[in-house]
């Protein structure tokens, strides 16, 4: 029995992959609306390699967790810099007042996109203005944002270091604050270079702040059409198998943009309102994880990309340095 059990299993480790064997997918948590459609993704994953791959992820609550082991609250991007201690008392209590203006209209489920994106405007540009006109040192963001380099979830470094050997590109994609992103991903030596920010980053003006740099990035224009013209862009445009990765509804859309032909996984983080979220989050990402604070699921869909990697590519076996190495 062992021989025949041991055969197969060395065969469908060469061939097709089945969900049932994939023990991250079949844990309690892990939901999938379509199972067969989950699976057919993975396949075309599996065989068209590391090559075709990307990862697009958003930064608060996807990389950072959302809930941790102390209960200690995790801040977002934007909220390390608003604990910063030598913002001006105005700024915080203005930015309040925005935050209690524009919340509930970006999260309201009846108002249509169109009608949010100008909202949404509204609150980044009038955010922008208030962040500006006096100094600030990056340092702050810095000093505050070490403190979350132990709020990512777990095994996220195992994450990008498999990233990292397998050469294939990473592009966090946030609304919030860039440089508290790039700060929190440095701090965790996790900014390879395979990894890019794309976000909102603060801008100076003879020494002072400035508001914030060029394309303003909101919730609803959070996808890779806002990459247009970039060299990234040209980039990404090559490797149309993608990994998407979010906690709140509009990051399902962050590959959009990209060619009709790409297969996209889409994987949604859901902690907050389980039960009245959960048809809709269902609807919206292939695969739905409930309190799940570890990133086993990305990890296991690319440990089958390598695996198979590998055995069609022998010499890679103990990693990408192989090839330098022999090189030499
Ligand atoms: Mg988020």
């Amino acid at each position: 029995m062992d021989t025949v059990d041991s055969s197969r299993s060395q065969e469908d480790s060469l061939g097709y992959v089945h969900i049932q064997d994939v023990p991250a997918l079949n844990q309690e948590h892990c939901k999938m609306l379509d199972p067969q459609r989950v699976e057919r993704i993975i396949n075309e994953f599996v065989c068209g390699g590391p090559e075709r791959m990307q990862l697009v992820s958003d930064f608060d609550y996807t990389i950072t967790k959302q809930r941790t082991d102390d209960g200690l609250p995790v801040l977002s991007s934007f909220g390390i810099f608003n604990e910063c201690k030598s913002l001006p008392p105005v700024f915080k209590t203005e930015t309040d007042k925005l935050f209690h203006k524009y919340r509930p209209i970006e999260i309201d489920p009846h108002m249509p996109k169109a009608e949010k994106i100008q909202y949404m405007i509204e609150w980044w540009t009038k955010s922008g203005e208030l962040t500006s006109g006096f100094p600030f040192d990056q340092s702050e963001i810095d000093q505050m944002a070490s403190k979350f380099k132990h709020a990512l979830r777990d095994r996220t470094h195992e994450l990008f270091e498999t990233l990292l050997r397998l050469q294939i590109p990473v592009l966090v994609f946030s609304a919030g604050l860039g440089n508290s992103v790039v700060s929190v991903l440095r701090q965790a030596n996790i900014m390879y270079p395979n990894v890019k920010v794309i976000s909102n980053f603060l801008q100076y003006r003879d020494g002072l702040l400035a508001g914030f740099q060029e394309p303003m990035i909101h919730t609803f224009n959070k996808n890779e059409t806002v990459l247009s013209g970039s060299e990234y862009y040209d980039l990404v445009h090559t490797r149309d198998h993608i990994i998407v990765m979010g906690d709140s509804l509009g990051d399902a859309d962050m590959a959009a943009g990209v060619p009709a032909s790409s297969h996209i996984m889409k994987i949604g983080f859901l902690f907050d309102h389980v039960e009245a979220n959960m048809d809709k989050y269902m609807n919206t990402f292939d695969i739905v994880l409930v309190d799940d604070q570890t990133m086993d699921v990305p990890r296991a869909l690319l440990a089958l990309i390598e695996q198979r990697h590998q055995l069609r590519h022998p010499h890679l076996a103990n990693g990408s340095s192989a090839p330098a190495k022999a090189a030499l």
